[in-house]
């Protein structure tokens, strides 16, 4: 007997998404060659030899290696001293070779994120952490964006769902992910709950939205029952398991045949986070010609546009 509430299940792979996204980036270097800029180079700084840093360092490389924008490994040793770390932002913030800046996450104990918030220079904070960046995308004026949630609105736009006037829940506030997701959704003009470790009752929020996004680094915690029939549910969670496997936010095969759509993990918002991260860094090219954010919006001109969607066409 199946089930009343049975429904076929999308998945939502990053791939079709991501040979779109190349193609606009590959349109975007060749406009910023043309206006005689330097070519992009992202910069990533990793602190001591953390192991989802490293990991994360290495899915950049692939991409940016992919889409033939530099990546330059910065380290510094885990001892680093507050002093010391503040004058490598620095001197990356000083060097004109460098376009955008990553600092990989986590830091050692004895370096305050806070540090990194308020020594960054705005125009190639790529990650869009920054007071000026965090401010800007709250007013709506033009910032760099945090590419995970920022990919997140891409993926939701290339599924084809409709945002306006949607009930959506994001579980998760963090300045990186939830936090600015539930600005961007808001500004689409969707209706967003933003739920926390101390939301009371998460199921009575989740059922009762039409789209879910999940990023709150645990495990399975969006399950079957807390999930409507039809439900598009975005997994943002990266949480390495015992066995070295990558799980997401979502008890994903629970919610296969519950779920309208899905993203799985590995292969859903990972691989669009780390292309929009390389759209950024060209962003960040863009803003450093005049040394303002109001440039990152980058119009491409009409005929690199064109020929951008030819590529994608020719796959
Ligand atoms: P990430 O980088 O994945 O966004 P953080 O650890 O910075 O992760 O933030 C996790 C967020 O998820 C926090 O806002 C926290 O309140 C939320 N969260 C974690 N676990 C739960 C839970 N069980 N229910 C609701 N929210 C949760």
């Amino acid at each position: 007997l199946i089930s009343q509430d049975a429904v076929e299940t999308r998945i939502l792979k990053g791939a079709a998404l991501a040979r779109s996204l190349r193609a606009e980036i590959a349109a975007a270097k060749v406009h910023l060659n043309d206006l005689g800029c330097r070519p992009p180079v992202l910069a990533s700084l990793l602190v001591g030899n953390n192991g989802a840093a490293l990991a994360y360092r290495a899915s950049i490389d692939r991409t940016f290696r992919k889409v033939e924008i530099e990546h330059r490994h910065v380290e510094l040793s885990a001892t680093t001293t507050p002093d010391d770390f503040v004058a490598a932002l620095a001197d990356l913030n000083a060097d004109p070779s460098i376009t955008g800046i990553l600092v990989l996450m986590p830091l050692p104990e004895q370096l305050d994120p806070h540090l990194l918030l308020e020594h960054l220079s705005p125009l190639k904070d790529v990650d869009g952490i920054t007071p000026t960046n965090a401010g800007r995308l709250h007013l709506g004026l033009p910032s760099l964006r945090p590419s995970t949630p920022a990919g997140g609105l891409e993926l939701l736009d290339h599924a084809g769902i409709n945002l306006e006037g949607t009930r959506i829940t994001v579980i998760g506030r963090s300045n990186v992910v939830g936090r600015p997701l539930a600005t961007l959704l808001t500004q689409r003009n969707a209706t967003v709950t933003l739920c926390h470790r101390k939301t009371k009752d998460l199921a009575a929020e989740t059922l009762g939205a039409e789209v879910i996004c999940v990023a709150a680094g645990s495990p399975g915690l969006l399950i079957r029952e807390m999930v409507s029939p039809g439900t598009v549910v975005i997994d943002f969670g990266v949480n390495v398991v015992d066995n070295g496997k990558i799980v997401g936010d979502t008890d994903y095969d629970g919610l296969i045949g519950r779920a309208g759509a899905i993203t799985p993990v590995p292969g859903g918002t990972g691989p669009v986070t780390a292309l929009v991260l390389a759209r950024n860094t060209l962003a960040a090219g863009f803003a450093a010609r005049r040394g303002t954010l109001d440039d990152v919006l980058f119009d491409l001109p009409e005929a690199l546009l064109r020929a951008a969607k030819a590529d994608q066409a020719a796959g």
